[in-house]
């Protein structure tokens, strides 16, 4: 049986621990300190690093970790496995959209999808664990209630990703790699103030911060109803889009509109 547990990292990331009480294989792990921090407290082996993107809040620790554990479980070197379009220095398995990945410390597979946008090579791992149900680790992509920021990709790349992910079994948990549920839900109410279950996420995740506890994972059912970069087709969106004088000629245009707005949100 598998656990997926947070190691709060930096200001407001989150590494993602998938373990089976005996080894852990991290995803996205930015800096190494709270990692072997995790590992040490729990008594578990690093069996293996997974990588969403190539920004350095993501990757940042894997040299250090590769250091401080020059083998797996196994007695072999720790697998590095990250997306083939993108710079990820230590990697062992590059991956794409269609490929599988199988994890042996401990036993896990996910499929591979394409998520560009926040970054050109992005990819999302999907999976359906023992113990854990199904989850997908979307790094900067999708967030709880917002997404990521283009820094590399045009509105229609991250529109088809989000749609992607969008796409998969509504009880799948969203297992992304920051902390930005109340600026995000912020944004929300005043693209959405309507949206009923908006309103009362909005108050679970006060009571949530309020008591220090992560608002992820989601799940993405729950990001169909409130998160607005899933909903840019909405008529209630499209509007409000159309009211801060957005463009809403077709999908892309009102999404890239929707995420401009964001960007200058205060
Ligand atoms: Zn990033
Ligand atoms: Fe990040």
């Amino acid at each position: 049986m598998l656990k997926v547990e947070p190691i709060p990292a930096f200001q407001d990331n989150y590494i993602w621990a998938i373990h089976d009480g005996e080894s852990a294989a991290v995803v996205d792990p930015g800096e190494a300190q709270p990692v072997e921090r995790f590992l040490a407290q729990r008594g578990l082996a690093l069996g293996a690093i997974v990588i969403t993107h190539h920004h350095g809040d993501h990757q940042g620790g894997v040299a250090d970790l590769l250091e401080r554990h020059p083998a797996g479980p196994d007695g072999t070197p720790i697998p590095v496995i990250g997306p083939a379009g993108e710079r990820i220095g230590h990697r062992t398995q590059a991956v794409r959209e269609g490929d599988t990945v199988t994890l042996a410390h401990p036993a896990a597979t996910f499929r591979v999808l394409d998520v560009p946008g926040h970054t050109a090579g992005h990819v999302a791992y999907v999976g359906d664990l023992p113990g854990a149900g199904r989850v997908v680790f979307c790094g900067d992509t999708l967030f709880a209630s917002g997404c990521g920021r283009l820094f590399e990709g045009s509105p229609a790349q991250m529109l088809a990703s989000l749609d992607k992910l969008a796409a998969l079994p509504g009880d799948t948990r969203v297992y992304c790699a920051h902390e930005y549920t109340r600026s995000n839900v912020r944004f929300a109410q005043a693209v959405e103030p309507g949206n009923a279950d908006l309103s009362a996420w909005s108050a679970r995740v006060d009571a949530l911060r309020q008591a220090e506890t992560p608002t992820v994972p989601t799940t993405v059912a729950h990001e169909r109803a409130v998160n607005p970069f899933l909903r840019s087709r909405e008529p209630a969106v499209r509007r409000a889009v159309q009211a801060q004088g957005g463009d809403v000629s077709n999908d892309a245009a009102a999404f890239g509109a929707l995420r401009g707005w964001k960007d200058n949100f205060r």
